[in-house]
């Protein structure tokens, strides 16, 4: 096979104990995964179905690379999320079956240009311009379920500069992994190389260039990023 033009590089992550790389198909978001942040959003936690967004794959920013100040905005918040990697694909997957699909888990941070994304909002408009920018999915290495299980508890942090700035746990997610995966194949077919951000518990808030963010998920690691 020949392309016309230069063929787009393949986005991949490193794994955790492992040589090979991880290669990522699409991001998938749980948007409001966490009833904390979705009171802060200013809705009730107890009336909504999960609802999804995706980033771009190559909108990943490998641990240990530096998070460039986005373009258009003023308030860039972060947001830690446990990230979930797909071995195995399917549709309308099973909530008992549901983790059988899974690969690892990696901590990631759903960077969000805010101003946007609630200007889209307040204009019925698509999140993209707010979510998947360049960038704007920091995460680490994934980390092999073969290795660590399934973590369905364990806290979920960010600080930045030293100072604890979001924390939870991953009991506290309203959808949990096996829901998310099942309620999201019976929308999209999922794919091996699939990652799912699974949403963030409350405490988001702006980055400032200079900024040095530090995001832990109990069992999983850790994620160190610099703001530039
Ligand atoms: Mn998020």
């Amino acid at each position: 096979m020949t392309y016309v033009i230069a063929e787009p590089a393949r986005t991949a992550l490193p794994v955790s104990g492992e040589d090979g790389l991880f290669p990522v198909h699409r991001i998938y978001c749980v948007g409001r995964n966490y009833a904390d942040h979705a009171v802060e959003m200013g809705h009730d936690p107890d009336k909504e179905p999960p609802f999804f967004f995706q980033k771009n794959p190559d909108n990943l920013l490998p641990a240990g690379e530096d998070f460039p100040y986005p373009t258009k905005t003023e308030d860039v918040h972060h947001e830690i999320e446990l990230v979930v990697a797909l071995a195995k694909g399917g549709q309308d997957i099973a909530v008992d079956q549901a983790l059988e699909h899974v690969y690892g888990y990696a901590v990631g941070l759903d960077m969000t240009r805010r101003d946007l994304q609630a200007e889209a909002k307040k204009l019925g408009r698509p999140w993209e311009v707010g979510k998947a920018f360049e960038q704007s999915a920091p995460c680490g290495p994934i980390v092999p379920a073969a290795h660590i299980g399934h973590p369905a508890a364990g806290a979920i942090w960010l600080k930045i500069n030293g100072e604890t700035r979001q924390q939870g746990d991953l009991d506290q997610l309203l959808w949990k992994v096996p829901e998310a995966i099942s309620y999201l194949s019976g929308l999209f077919a999922l794919q091996p190389g699939d990652l799912i951000f699974t949403g963030t518990p409350a405490g988001v808030g702006p980055v400032q260039r200079g900024d040095q963010l530090h995001g832990h998920i109990d069992g999983i690691g850790d994620l160190e990023v610099r703001v530039v």
